[in-house]
């Protein structure tokens, strides 16, 4: 057999307005590590936060551009409109309590696919978010001191993608980014490349929603993970025999990157696992100085002057 092009999913990366309430709900409230702050490599006077477990493992990194004042997107068809994170079976009243505590608009606990418990709740900025209670996440937890391990996230549960008509988003899952089939329901069908927890994908077909429209609280872009460099020129010529518009590889310093967009017009990339979040900073240190690409150290003080500060102070969330 072949082996897989694609191994599940790499990061998500999202639109935020203001960057401490961004930094304060995802370090605080969930209790992920920063393991990167930098800036848009496209727009400089933009933030770029990475959070993730405590390397930033592929398939625990969320991103955002947060930039204050940004108009509120919206969201639909032809994104994707929920990010779920996998935490432990028995933390259900954990996090019942935790976000009620810190007044976070949440609704459930409901069920999916027979035995799935899951909670929806929005981010600071309006983003949709799942917490699932998964019995067969073998992952270790991680936590920096606010959330007791036994609850804590583990990484991603999945991605939901809302289309206008799943089936070509489900055909190009299947016949060129080594996905499978794993559960159905009504208008839901489940894809996973590896089968386990972190890596599913949930299409959902809802040809009578509005269009989604981008803007702070929307997803930019959901990321797959590919071995190295050779997998990832190998997926791209895939891609574009099948008649996809694949951009160059782009060099995002923690990864070597491929964009394009699916049928249904959801943002895909293909990101390289390697070299990770230890390549400019010790792993101890991850997410606690700016860091800048070897092209922009020579703008750094300018750069640097146009950012907003920010603070990392999850302990405000025990
Ligand atoms: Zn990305």
């Amino acid at each position: 057999m072949k082996p897989q092009l694609i191994s599940g999913i790499h990061h998500v990366t999202a639109m935020a307005d203001d960057a401490q309430k961004n930094l304060d709900f995802y370090t605080g409230i969930l209790g992920l590590r920063m393991v990167k702050k930098t800036i848009n490599f496209d727009a400089p006077d933009v933030y770029h936060f990475y959070y993730g477990n405590e390397t930033g493992s592929p398939g625990t990194i969320m991103t955002f551009f947060p930039f204050a004042g940004m108009a509120k997107g919206r969201h639909g068809k032809g994104q994707m409109t929920v990010t779920s994170f996998s935490v432990p079976a028995e933390s259900l009243d954990y996090w019942l309590a935790r976000l009620k505590k810190f007044n976070i608009t949440h609704t459930g606990p409901q069920q999916r696919f027979d035995d799935e418990m899951f909670i929806s709740l929005y981010d600071a900025h309006g983003l949709g978010l799942e917490l699932v209670f998964n019995k067969t996440d073998m992952r270790p937890g991680f936590t920096y001191g606010q959330i007791p391990l036994e609850y804590s996230v583990k990484g991603f549960h999945g991605a939901v993608l809302s289309e206008d008509n799943s089936d070509r988003t489900a055909k190009l899952l299947l016949e060129s980014m080594d996905h499978k089939l794993i559960a159905e329901k009504g208008n839901l069908k489940r894809f996973s490349a590896s089968g386990v927890p972190g890596d599913f994908i949930d299409v959902l077909n809802t040809p009578e929603a509005a269009r989604g429209l981008g803007g702070s609280g929307t997803i930019h872009h959901l990321a797959f993970a590919t071995a190295d460099d050779t997998s990832q020129l190998e997926i791209r010529e895939k891609l574009l025999s099948k008649g996809h518009q694949v951009t160059e590889v782009l060099d995002r310093q923690y990864f070597h990157s491929i964009y394009f967009r699916e049928p249904g017009g959801v943002l895909f990339e293909v990101a390289t696992n390697p070299p990770g979040f230890a390549i400019d900073e010790h792993p101890s240190k991850l997410g606690e100085a700016l860091k800048l690409p070897q092209w922009y150290e020579s703008m750094r003080d300018k750069i640097e002057s146009a950012l907003v500060p920010v603070e990392l102070k999850p302990e405000k969330f025990s």
